[in-house]
């Protein structure tokens, strides 16, 4: 599973529609399809990266922006002022569906925990 079958790349590239919040040279945040709170963001890197486990150790960096992104994405919409949760799934026990990597931004609702 390449960069051609995988639809996070395809919403990179700009060859199926997706609602961009953000996009810079080497990350991108779009709305959720299948939303799982009012607001429900997905952040991810622009190179494909099926997973963390399969992450390599110069790439770690991206982690960290990320992040950054998130924190800047919740800044923006105040999500801050109320709190969110960031999500990164792993593989079949961690509910993975896609494997390009990406972190959850949810917010607007009061969240449940533990997850399910
Ligand atoms: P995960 O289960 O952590 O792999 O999350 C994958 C997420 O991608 C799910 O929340 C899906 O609703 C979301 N998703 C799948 N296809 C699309 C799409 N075309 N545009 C936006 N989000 C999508
Ligand atoms: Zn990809």
């Amino acid at each position: 599973m390449g960069r051609d079958n995988c639809i996070f790349c395809q919403i990179i590239d700009k060859k199926i529609s997706a609602e961009l919040v953000y996009e810079d040279d080497e990350l991108a945040a779009f709305r959720d399809i299948n939303p799982q709170a009012p607001e429900h963001i997905l952040i991810v890197p622009k190179q494909h990266i099926a997973k963390l486990s399969e992450m390599q150790d110069d790439e770690m960096p991206l982690i960290g922006k990320m992040y950054a992104l998130a924190k800047k994405i919740a800044k923006e919409n105040h999500f801050d002022e109320t709190g969110y949760r960031l999500v990164l799934n792993e593989g079949k026990n961690g509910g993975q569906t896609i494997f390009h990597i990406h972190v959850h931004l949810l917010a607007g609702r009061r969240l449940m925990w533990p997850p399910g």
